[in-house]
C-alpha cells in the first residue's frame, strides 16, 4: 500500500523513496546484479544505471539521486522490472524518483521535467494529451528558438492526420479531475 511521504528529520532517503512506491521496500533486497540496467533501452544517455541509482539511494546519497539525469530518460517500458530477479518495482521507483525530484527542486537540467509539467496540465484539463498543444505550449515557453525547427513535422504529422489543431475533452472529465486532485493531496503534490 502506498503511505504518505514521510517526514525527512526521522527518516532516511531510503525511507522517503520506499514510502513513495507502491512495494518500493523490495528495493532492499537488490543484489546488484545489473540485469535491469542490461535491458534499459535508455541505460546509454543515462548518467547512473538503475542498478548504481540503487545502491546511491541506500547510501543515503539523495542530492546525487534527485539531480540525476536518469528516471527523466526512463520511458517506462518495464523490460527492468520484468526481469528483475527481486521482484523490485524498478519503474515505479523512476515515477517515485521524479516526483521528489520535482518536490525538493532538484530535478536534472534536461527538457523532461518541463516537457511531463506541460503533459500533465494537458491532462489536468483535457483528460487526454493534445499533441499540438504540448509540443507548442512545450517550444514557446522552454525552446522558442527551436518551434521553427519543428514546424515540417507538425505540418507532416497534421497533413497525415496523426495531430488534431485542437483539443477534445474525454467524456466525465469532472470524475478524472476528482481523481487527479485527490491523488495530488494524498502525494503532497500542489
Ligand atoms: S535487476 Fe533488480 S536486483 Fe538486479 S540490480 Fe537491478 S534492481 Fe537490483
Ligand atoms: S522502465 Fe525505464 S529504467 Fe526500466 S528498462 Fe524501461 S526505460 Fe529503462
Amino acid at each position: 500500500m502506498l503511505m504518505m511521504p514521510t517526514d525527512r528529520r526521522n527518516t532516511t532517503f531510503l525511507d522517503e523513496v520506499i514510502a513513495e512506491t507502491p512495494g518500493g521496500e523490495q528495493i532492499a533486497h537488490c543484489m546488484q546484479c545489473g540485469s535491469c540496467g542490461g535491458s534499459c533501452p535508455n541505460a546509454a544517455d543515462m548518467d547512473h544505471t538503475p542498478r548504481t541509482l540503487f545502491a546511491l539511494i541506500k547510501a543515503g546519497q539523495r542530492q546525487e539521486v534527485l539531480s540525476s539525469n536518469t528516471f527523466w530518460n526512463c520511458v517506462s517500458c518495464y523490460s527492468c522490472t520484468a526481469r528483475c530477479p527481486q521482484n523490485i518495482p524498478i519503474t515505479e521507483i523512476m515515477y517515485a524518483l521524479k516526483r521528489i525530484s520535482l518536490r525538493a527542486g532538484l530535478a536534472a537540467e534536461t527538457d523532461a521535467p518541463a516537457l511531463a509539467r506541460t503533459f500533465t496540465g494537458l491532462v489536468d484539463k483535457y483528460g487526454r494529451s493534445f499533441e499540438f498543444g504540448l509540443a507548442s505550449r512545450y517550444y514557446l515557453f522552454n525552446k522558442p528558438l527551436s518551434m521553427l525547427k519543428m514546424g515540417p513535422l507538425g505540418l507532416s504529422m497534421f497533413t497525415k492526420g496523426r495531430m488534431s489543431l485542437v483539443p477534445t475533452k474525454i467524456r466525465q472529465l469532472d470524475q478524472l479531475q476528482t481523481i487527479i486532485k485527490k491523488a495530488k493531496e494524498l502525494g503532497g503534490a500542489s
